[in-house]
């Protein structure tokens, strides 16, 4: 029996008690312990987390937005606001939501001093004037890409964020996704020497039978086309990878079936080009009607090129370096999915320092600009416009 005194055992014959070594020398001892040295950082009480309202609970708000909090350190959800109120009240008892509003009494949030953050997650259409109700009630604004329908909304946007000493980012979730900020550590650090090309594509097939694309082919809800919806995030993460540099002329024709009764509002395809100020060129392509789905960057170096395909996607994004001599790699930068908490929480970080965010609004504006400059191309039979 000598080793009952090192260790819990039962009792020789059948469902005997458990029997426990109490009273001797060497009993086992059930002890708090100080916190481990090196324990990792630890997410912040939820009383000093930013809380954050959510506008819009359709697809990316349900699927990709609400979950990214389970992950957030810094942020947490105190507030939905949606037209659905059964839909609203059914997801707050899922994720511990109590404080709903509506479209109608929205502006009420201003007396809620439980939301720092509102994110804005409607259709295109619907971003501009959200999101300056929200500044006007003295909120923080996260609004999704892209930034509003026009450049003119966009510069409304900015100059409320400014007028009530507010944060405004827009959603440019790619900033903050592992593969991406990795393949822009290694063009920084030279790994595939001087950048001379890069070539995007961005799409998928729209179908008028599903809600969230419907808005979408829609010029009032939808801002634009392919290119407002998927074609940004080529314009967007190419800029992203060339930090610094300045565009200076675009040009763009568009590629779509024109008898195709899905666009018979916005465009369903445009090819472009933006000449950068260094010369090198970014060539790109957005569609709603590639099947089944294109997410692909490529960063062509004088020595080697970075291929990400998919490079934008939520989940599984990709990395890999071809050229500089050796055989292609395929390199693990991460779970792509952490790009939704980094982002929240880049964002609450922000606004809690009242400093701009990574992706501020006046990205968003430049972003629209280039668009909208990209449409004159194309309507013009593809003319260089000079910015
Ligand atoms: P959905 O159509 O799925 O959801 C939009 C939600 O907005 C609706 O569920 C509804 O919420 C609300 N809404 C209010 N008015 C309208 C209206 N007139 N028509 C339709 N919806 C309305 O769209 P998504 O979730 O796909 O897109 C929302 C935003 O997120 C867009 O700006 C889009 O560009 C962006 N997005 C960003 C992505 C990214 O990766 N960053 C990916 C996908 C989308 P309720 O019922 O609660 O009122």
């Amino acid at each position: 029996m000598s080793d009952l005194t090192r260790r819990h055992v039962l009792a020789a014959a059948g469902a005997a008690p458990l029997v426990f070594a109490a009273g001797s020398a060497l009993a086992q001892t059930a002890e708090g312990q100080p916190m481990p040295a090196g324990a990792a950082p630890q997410p912040a009480p939820p009383g000093e987390r930013m809380g954050w309202a959510i506008v819009g609970l359709g697809s990316y708000g349900i699927n990709q937005v609400i979950p990214g909090f389970a992950d957030a350190r810094q942020s947490k959800m105190t507030a939905f606001v949606s037209g659905n109120p059964a839909k609203a009240r059914d997801l707050g008892a899922r994720h511990g939501v109590s404080r709903f509003y509506d479209y109608a009494n929205y502006d009420t949030m201003k007396d809620n001093e439980a939301i720092d953050c509102v994110y804005i997650v409607l259709p295109v259409g619907l971003h501009a004037e959200y999101t300056i109700r929200a500044l006007e009630a003295g909120k923080h604004v996260m609004c999704e890409k892209p930034m509003a329908s026009t450049s003119a909304e966009c510069e409304a946007m900015v100059a409320a964020a400014r007028a009530n000493g507010r944060q405004l980012g827009i959603g440019y979730r790619v900033h903050f996704e592992p593969h991406n900020r990795e393949a822009l550590r290694r063009i920084k650090a030279g790994e595939i020497g001087a950048m001379r090309y890069i070539q995007c594509d961005h799409g998928f097939n729209a179908s008028l039978d599903y809600p969230p694309h419907k808005w979408r082919l829609d010029k009032v809800l939808g801002g634009g086309g392919s290119m407002y919806d998927v074609g940004i995030y080529g314009i967007n993460t190419s800029l992203m990878m060339l930090e610094g540099d300045t565009p200076k002329a675009v040009s763009a024709i568009y590629a779509y079936p024109r008898d195709d009764p899905r666009f018979a509002e916005v465009e369903g395809g445009i090819d472009w080009r933006m000449t950068m100020a260094s010369g090198i060129n970014v060539q790109g392509s957005s569609s709603y009607c590639y099947g089944p789905y294109a997410s692909r960057q490529r960063y062509f170096g004088a020595e080697a090129s970075i291929i990400m395909d998919p490079a934008t996607t939520y989940y599984d994004n990709a990395l890999a370096i071809e050229g500089g001599g050796q055989p292609r790699r395929e390199i693990g930068a991460g779970n792509s999915r952490e790009q939704f908490a980094a982002q929240l929480d880049g964002f609450s970080e922000a606004a809690r320092a009242n400093r701009p965010h990574l992706t501020p609004g006046e990205m968003g504006l430049r972003d629209l600009r280039l668009m909208e400059a990209m449409y004159r191309s194309a309507d013009a039979g593809g003319a260089v416009i000079e910015l």
